[in-house]
């Protein structure tokens, strides 16, 4: 269970993931989380500089899905000005929106990596799958009770892991 919770890589920012690096690691697809790894939870639409991100990400010959557990409505206003894959209402850590995404993706679980801010939605969901995890530090943490609740736990599980590859 402990190694299921543990990513492959932990960075500050997603700005801060080497793409060169996953290029190398024949990496040919990301998941990417929404809320707290690209923009704040109460952030409506995707700022110019994540769209840029996207444009750099596929200029490295890699393609991207967004899988978000939030809703519908969250997924589709973030990305109305953007073409791009996406899964709403994921329910990670389960495997189905893995696969979906994949399927989107055209990539296998030797290929496909996960960005995500959350130790047991993101990295829990890509370990599961056997997926190359990548955790970034949340971009905000005031949340909803029940995620700073989760947040306590992740820590402690943090105190346990140092930033850099695993
Ligand atoms: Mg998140």
């Amino acid at each position: 269970m402990k190694n299921l919770l543990i990513p492959k890589l932990y960075v500050d920012s997603i700005f801060e993931i080497d793409l060169e690096k996953l290029v190398d690691k024949g990496i040919k697809g990301l998941i990417v989380d929404i809320d707290n790894t690209l923009v704040a939870w109460d952030k409506k639409t995707a700022p110019a500089k994540v769209i840029e991100w996207f444009d750099e990400i596929r200029s490295h010959g890699l393609d991207i899905c967004l899988v978000s557990n939030n809703t519908e409505d969250r997924v589709v206003k973030f990305t109305e000005k953007i073409k791009i894959y996406t899964v709403h209402s994921a329910k990670k850590p389960t495997k189905s929106p893995f696969k979906k995404a994949m399927s989107y993706l055209e990539t296998d679980k030797t290929n496909t990596a996960i960005i995500g801010d959350q130790i047991f939605t993101d990295v829990l969901g890509g370990n599961r799958m056997g997926i190359y995890t990548i955790l970034v530090v949340p971009i905000k943490s005031k949340e909803f009770w029940w995620t700073t609740f989760v947040r306590k736990f992740e820590r402690f599980v943090l105190r346990k892991i140092k930033k850099g590859e695993n």
